[in-house]
């Protein structure tokens, strides 16, 4: 998606090795045009494939899921990391790594938003090692619901990610993808959609 490397040239930040702060327009201050952008490519991808949800995991991922399920018409789940007092039903849970802040969180939905019958597509802001992606296709194989695909804002194609959720069966669309960072700049592989 031009667009969206064009703002990541423009804005984003190599720190390290193999980080990317985008904060400016996707994981802390959004731009909601360069969105619903995102929202369009992804929904016209999937519009014939009778996709009934969008699932993510809180808490970036929730933006770029928001404007797909608005793009589809269909509503949007996102996986939470801590369980609450108000959630009272049943809960299909997944323990997942989080690849920034280096810790593992059990992460949960709840059963009575999941049907056998629902066809999802899983959306996530950063594809790094895979560890959100594939708990989220564990808890929604677990509710027995079907997984069209897994949409990526940035992938970071040097990364074990891409490889291991493929390895599940599952396509992977990726609108940016990092083949790696050289001297501070990004180098860019070619994206998917
Ligand atoms: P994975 O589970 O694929 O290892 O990592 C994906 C998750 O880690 C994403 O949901 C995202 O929140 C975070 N993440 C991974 N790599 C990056 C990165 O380079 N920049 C930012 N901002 N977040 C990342």
């Amino acid at each position: 998606m031009e667009e969206l490397v064009a703002r990541i040239k423009q804005d984003g930040t190599v720190l390290g090795d193999d980080i990317l702060k985008v904060d400016s327009f996707l994981t802390h201050q959004v731009d909601p045009k360069l969105m619903r952008q995102i929202g369009r490519v992804f929904a016209a991808k999937f519009a014939d494939a009778g996709i009934t949800k969008v699932v993510t995991i809180e808490a970036s991922g929730n933006v770029p899921a928001a404007y797909v399920a608005e793009a589809l018409d269909v509503p949007m789940i996102f996986a939470k990391k801590a369980k609450n007092v108000t959630m009272t039903d049943e809960l299909l849970t997944a323990d997942v790594y989080s690849f920034t802040k280096k810790i593992t969180s059990t992460v949960q939905i709840s059963r009575k938003f999941l049907l056998e019958t629902d066809k999802v597509l899983v959306i996530d802001d950063f594809l790094a090692n895979g560890q959100a992606a594939l708990g989220l296709i564990k808890i929604l194989h677990e509710a027995g619901a079907q997984v069209a695909g897994i949409g990526i804002v940035i992938e970071k194609s040097f990364q074990t990610g891409r490889g291991l959720v493929e390895e599940t069966g599952i396509p992977v669309f990726s609108l940016a993808r990092i083949a790696g960072f050289d001297a501070g700049e990004v180098v860019f592989a070619e994206a998917d959609l």
